[in-house]
């Protein structure tokens, strides 16, 4: 849809504004650090926080998301077989990490909780869970799987009646918004003292998506932010978050492999500089065709998603 693309990309001007740095403030520099579907991707000189200058008006943005929304038969291929395997896998080790630090399993709310697997997965440990999703095909579908789900926007329709959390879960959420800190700061309210906030967003000091560049589909119209390990820390801090944890998680490494070893090792070189990285012998699998191990990649923070665990101080 054209009409939703950027002003550069032929989209319509009224639905797109510029804005300055979404975690310091600091003014946008005329050049950016690449260019993709007519957005200009910016480096912060300030804070280092990447971004694009330009953003969707929350209007166009919400229209488009309820149009672009997948109906109930997308949805239930994504809860059979491997597929919600591995996610619910994935759920798991997340709940290892935040429960694993705090094993008293308090109440939690999770904000864009899609078709539920992550607190169908705290239920089943003992969570006191709640989700809330603005699709209204992926609300039904995780309540058909048991979730407590409440359609509808954060916090606006957060009921009356659950006002403090022990927890709350952002997965794939805060790359969306324009103003991610105004989403943190409302999400401090809703947290208990000494409650804690578990995020993923994609990693952008990621190996993959620093060998894909303006090419990786995390550059996209609806990808507003770009956080690494220390600017996703730092916008945190900003407003006032302690980390618990932050680490990454390694998967797409069959994307890493299309990829020379003389590119991931460069890549890797302009990354983490003081690396030692030794490249393993050539074989026919393609993890043989990645230059690191995924300890080494999960050492180094080169994983594809970010994750972090803070607490509300
Ligand atoms: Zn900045």
């Amino acid at each position: 849809m054209a009409q939703n693309a950027p002003p550069a990309a032929g989209g319509l001007t009224g639905n797109y504004f510029e804005r300055n740095c979404p975690n310091c403030a600091a003014p946008a520099p005329g050049e950016a650090a690449l260019q993709a579907h007519g957005l200009d991707v910016i480096n912060c000189p300030s804070c280092r926080m990447t971004y694009t200058r330009q953003v969707m008006d929350e209007a166009a943005d919400a229209v488009r998301y309820q149009a672009s929304e997948i109906d109930d038969e997308a949805m239930n291929l994504h809860s059979l077989g491997a597929f919600l395997e591995l996610e619910s896998t994935r759920a798991r080790y997340y709940l290892d990490r935040i429960g694993g630090l705090n094993p008293q399993m308090g109440s939690m709310l999770e904000i864009g909780c899609g078709s539920g697997t992550f607190i169908v997965e705290a239920g089943k440990r003992g969570w006191d869970t709640l989700g809330i999703e603005p699709s209204t095909a992926a609300a039904a579908l995780a309540r058909r799987r048991g979730a407590k789900v409440v359609e509808g926007y954060f916090p606006r329709d957060v009921p009356a009646d659950r006002r403090l959390f022990q927890t709350i879960a952002v997965l794939d959420v805060l790359e969306h918004f324009a103003y991610p800190r105004r989403l943190l700061a409302a999400v401090r309210d809703y947290l208990e003292p000494g409650g804690r906030l578990f995020i993923q967003v994609p990693n952008w000091d990621s190996l993959l998506v620093q060998l894909e560049g303006a090419t990786s589909s995390t550059v996209c119209p609806g990808h507003w932010s770009y956080f690494t390990p220390q600017t996703l820390a730092d916008m945190l801090a900003r407003e006032g978050y302690r980390a618990v944890f932050v680490e990454t998680v390694v998967s797409e490494l069959d994307r890493v492999a299309h990829f020379s070893k003389a590119e991931q090792l460069a890549t890797i070189k302009r990354l983490r500089p003081s690396a030692e990285v030794t490249p393993p012998a050539g074989g026919s699998n393609f993890m043989t065709e990645v230059v690191l191990t995924p300890a080494q990649l999960h050492g180094l923070k080169l994983g594809y998603k970010l994750i972090g665990l803070f607490e509300r101080s």
